[in-house]
């Protein structure tokens, strides 16, 4: 694949870029993911945390138990995802890579959520929940 992989918010006051191989492309159809991105389907593209460099002062986050949920506060788009349980891997909105087409999901997660109108014909494993293993405690 194409290195550094890069991304940034709408307005390009977020940057960030990723100096190895994306570890984990999914499509998530969680409600949690609906409400923060507002669109039927999420996707995201993980990386290793300690490959990831993420520049930008405009940038918040929204901390949901373990969760934290990062955005730009000037254009308000979604920039990444990152659970403590599973502190090794930052997600980062497919969507805000800047070359999103270089990103094919793999899977999807939380189908049991997924819409009941949204049809996305393909052959990827569909886990019914996460597709990545949590520990029990936070
Ligand atoms: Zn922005
Ligand atoms: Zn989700």
């Amino acid at each position: 694949m194409i290195e550094p992989h890069t991304g940034g918010c709408r307005c390009g006051a977020v940057r960030f870029e990723a100096t190895s191989d994306p570890t984990h492309i999914s499509y998530c159809h969680c409600s949690d993911c609906r409400r923060a991105t507002g669109a039927p389907v999420s996707a995201f593209v993980g990386f290793d945390v300690d490959a990831v460099l993420v520049t930008g002062s405009t940038l918040k986050s929204y901390e949901n138990g373990p969760v934290s949920r990062r955005f730009c506060s000037v254009c308000g788009s979604p920039v990444s995802y990152f659970d403590r349980r599973i502190g090794e891997r930052i997600y980062f909105m497919l969507g805000a890579m800047d070359a999103p087409s270089h990103y094919k999901p793999a899977l999807h997660a939380y189908v049991r959520e997924q819409l009941p109108f949204v049809h996305m014909p393909d052959n990827l494993p569909r886990h019914l929940k996460s597709s990545v293993e949590r520990p029990e405690t936070d």
